[in-house]
């Protein structure tokens, strides 16, 4: 076991991964580590949004690493926002709260009928519980009858910041929309649902200071998983042979939508089921050759490591990691969020490239590279996200279309529904990384439906 250590290079030779490279964070002592295979099982890149409800650790930086040594990187635009978790409420916030699923079950989703009763709410001079039922709009009720407000996380998100974009939005930022569980406290009991949902309204009460009991809770979209990630097989191997991804860092599985399947059912699939035998069948297949560290590859990807962090030491600027992520997050969120258009995605592009320079110009990471030092731990973060925010934003300009986790707002259905365009881009997009500020080549992986016919999804 090695606790408290990071991935930060993939060791190829002869085209096979054959180890790591790592940063002990305590100590910062670079180490190699020779495998005969390799598995990444490091999780999602939502946090390249800087708000999202993953943990704060969670980044891109082993896949990262992995794709700049030969792994494609599959689909990176395609991010699931989840509908109900606790809205933004100021600039120093570093993560969102999700508020279960599970509340749509019983909570139901409405703001103002109008956007002047929105206003009054806003400014706080009429609560929500006041507004009389003929004043509220129960927008996922009245627009999808059959699906009311269990439609699909993607449907429910796009929705609610319709509505706020419409400037029907509640609370003080006009960013969020009720989820009201007054029915269901009057049809059962306050004991009933605390039962069911007793540690989600406590939690929600505690950071928001408002009693869910009493008044509907607030809620909006956030970033929540990824199902972009790097390209497998389906025996889970990358590009690289000997190189395997599982769980949320690989792009297979959930596809576009990822709209009820389970993240975790994923990862143990993937875990219990596929590596063990697929991994078997590589190293009897392929008998790698003998390896240690002493090989030269190692030596160079250390080299490389080590040259990077004390780069990052010695830019000694005048930005902390954290503000350019803030940054970054702000144009990804903007431009690349739930909503993208062609104009907003290449204003994004300049922008990310413009922010990267500044980075490597500008940024100021304090303490050393032989303690504890989370600010470098940051920077090579931030560094790599900068890089993979540009490619969400290639993949989201080439797919014209929408699709599931993207919607580009130049491509959608008389009603705002996500209009595919299966003709031309029934594909996976995997992308092969080119070299320093060089455009990626994109591969194409046709997606061959044997026994069910592609049609446009309706919830009404
Ligand atoms: C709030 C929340 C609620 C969720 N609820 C559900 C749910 O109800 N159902 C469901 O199916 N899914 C849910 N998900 C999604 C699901 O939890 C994740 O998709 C899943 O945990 C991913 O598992 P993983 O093992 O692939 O990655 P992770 O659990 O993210 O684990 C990755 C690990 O790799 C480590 N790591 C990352 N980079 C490096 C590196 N460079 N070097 C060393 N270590 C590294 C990380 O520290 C972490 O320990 C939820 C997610 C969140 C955030």
């Amino acid at each position: 076991m090695y606790t408290r250590s990071e991935l930060l290079d993939i060791v190829v030779i002869d085209g096979q991964a054959r180890g790591i490279v790592t940063r002990n964070l305590i100590t910062g002592e670079t180490q190699t580590h020779a495998a005969h295979a390799v598995v990444l099982a490091t999780g999602g890149y939502g946090n390249v949004f800087y708000l999202s409800t993953n943990a704060k650790y969670c980044n891109v930086t082993a896949a990262w690493r992995a794709h700049k040594k030969g792994a494609y990187f599959a689909n990176p635009c395609f991010t699931q926002i989840h509908p109900t978790c606790i809205p933004v409420s100021g600039d120093y916030q570093s993560k969102l709260t999700l508020m279960s699923e599970s509340l749509r079950n019983d909570g139901r989703v409405w703001v103002p009928k109008t956007v002047e009763m929105a206003e009054r709410v806003r400014k706080g001079e009429v609560k929500p519980q006041d507004i009389k039922e003929d004043d509220r709009d129960y927008f996922l009720e009245r627009k999808y009858p059959a699906f009311g407000n269990l439609v699909p996380r993607d449907v429910a998100s796009r929705n609610a910041k319709q509505m706020c974009d419409e400037g029907r939005g509640v609370g003080s930022t006009g960013l969020a929309v009720y989820l009201d569980f007054a029915d269901v406290i009057k049809r059962t009991s306050a004991e009933a649902v605390s039962q069911k949902y007793g540690n989600l309204f406590e939690m929600y009460e505690k950071i928001t200071d408002e009693n869910p009991y009493e008044m509907p809770m607030r809620i909006y979209p956030a970033v929540h998983y990824t199902m972009g990630g790097l390209w497998v097989d389906y025996n889970l191997q990358t590009t690289i042979p000997g190189l395997y991804a599982a769980g949320e860092c690989n792009f297979s599985d959930h596809g576009a939508n990822r709209l009820g399947a389970s993240a975790l059912m994923q990862g143990l699939a993937d875990g219990y089921f596929v590596i063990p035998y697929t991994i078997g069948d590589y190293l009897a297949s392929t008998p790698p050759k003998p390896v240690t560290t002493d090989h030269p590859a190692f030596a160079e990807a250390k080299a490389g490591v080590q040259a990077r962090v004390e780069q990052l030491l010695s830019i000694n600027g005048n930005r902390t990691p954290d503000q350019f992520h803030k940054a970054l997050g702000h144009i990804m969120w903007e431009y690349c969020g739930m909503a993208r258009n062609a104009e907003g995605l290449k204003h994004a592009k300049a922008a990310i490239q413009q922010l990267r320079r500044e980075f490597w110009q500008d940024v100021k990471v304090v303490g050393s590279n032989e303690d504890m030092n989370q600010a470098l731990e940051k920077a090579g973060r931030v560094a790599d996200f900068l890089e993979l925010g540009e490619l969400m934003v290639d993949d989201a300009l080439d797919r014209n279309e929408s699709c599931g986790g993207h919607f580009r707002e130049e491509y959608q259905t008389p009603e705002g529904e996500a209009l595919r365009d299966d003709d031309h881009y029934a594909y996976v997009a995997a992308w092969e990384y080119m070299g320093d500020n060089q455009p990626e080549r994109l591969n194409k992986e046709e997606l061959v439906f044997e026994n069910v016919k592609l049609t446009q999804r309706s919830y009404k």
